[in-house]
């Protein structure tokens, strides 16, 4: 049996891998729960144009809250979700929950371009998303260009079906953003053989540009290869007004980062929002050339 084979290997094992395997199944059992009890929030975070200050977009991202109060990351619960293929179901509820939020915040008068959500690989193997999208947004009166889809690089997206499936998202009008690059499993020859409209700059390369000198070269020269190569540009991890300056400075369009707002629920969006509209009101942190 499986028990037998786990006693059988523990001696292989040391405390703390046994110790992150035992979790990972306790992880597992509470997230087989979860949808029933109603414990996954989204939270939103502000994007914005670097040039005007307004709003572009807001990325959902997944909170849990586990009934023990404890915190757990999405670092820590996405790749259980995916290993299980929860992630499946899990997705389709995130989608389906931004697209509500933005036509409700629309409703309220918000200006509000467009929702991002994260999508991993895996759902795009595991499943017929497109098809889901589509009906969804019929359902909802919005169309694909509301929607921005983030590809998170946990696996190699670079197999037979994944190429298939953006190409597909693409021609449906589906606006395609490959996150986190410059890291991980991110190739430069994704940028020229998949569909992406946009790229989002590591916010690894963003949090070090004043103090370290190759961390400032690399998102000079990522931003200026994107943005000749055709894409748009968003840098993630915006966390203060001279990150936020260089950045602009370099032709990047977009923001996004604890600058501008944190991620927070949704009934605190518009409030956060219309606190950063004051500040760029003054545009005192706009520009590091002097005017
Ligand atoms: P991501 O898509 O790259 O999301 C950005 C992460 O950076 C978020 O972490 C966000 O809270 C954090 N962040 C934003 N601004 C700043 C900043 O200025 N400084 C710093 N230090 N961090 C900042 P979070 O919410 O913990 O999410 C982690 C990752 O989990 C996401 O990375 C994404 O890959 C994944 N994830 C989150 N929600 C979903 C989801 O609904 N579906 C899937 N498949 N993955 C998701
Ligand atoms: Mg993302
Ligand atoms: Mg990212
Ligand atoms: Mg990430």
């Amino acid at each position: 049996s499986s028990k037998h084979k786990a006693q059988h290997g523990f001696q292989f094992y040391n405390a703390a891998i046994t110790e992150k395997v035992h979790r990972r199944s306790q992880l597992e059992n509470d997230l087989r729960k979860v949808l029933a009890k109603k414990q996954l929030q989204l939270f939103y975070q502000p994007q914005v144009y670097l040039e005007s200050g307004q709003v572009s977009g807001a990325e959902a991202l997944l909170r849990w809250n586990h009934p023990s109060k404890e915190f757990v990351s999405p670092e820590e619960f996405i790749p259980v979700l995916e290993s299980t293929g929860l992630i499946v179901s899990v997705g389709r509820w995130v989608a389906r929950q931004a697209l509500m939020q933005l036509k409700q915040w629309r409703e309220q008068g918000l200006n509000l371009p467009r929702i991002a959500i994260n999508v991993s690989a895996i759902q795009l193997q595991k499943d017929d998303l497109s098809s889901f999208l589509i009906e969804t947004l019929k359902e909802l009166d919005l169309t694909p260009a509301d929607l921005e889809i983030e590809i998170t690089e946990s696996v190699f997206i670079d197999n037979d079906v994944i190429p298939k499936v953006l190409q597909e998202m693409h021609d449906f009008g589906f606006y395609l953003a490959l996150d986190d690059f410059g890291t991980g499993y991110s190739s430069l020859s994704y940028l020229t053989r998949l569909p992406f409209n946009k790229i989002k700059l590591d916010r690894t390369f963003v949090n070090d540009v004043q103090t370290k000198a190759s961390s400032e070269a690399m998102a000079k020269s990522l931003i200026a290869l994107a943005k000749t190569l055709g894409f748009e540009v968003i840098a993630e991890g915006v966390e203060d007004s001279q990150q936020y300056a260089f950045l602009n400075d370099q032709g990047c369009d977009e923001a996004q980062g604890y600058f501008i707002g944190r991620p927070v629920a949704s009934e605190q969006f518009i409030e956060q929002i219309e606190q950063f509209y004051k500040l760029n009101e003054s545009k005192s942190f706009k520009s590091n050339q002097a005017g």
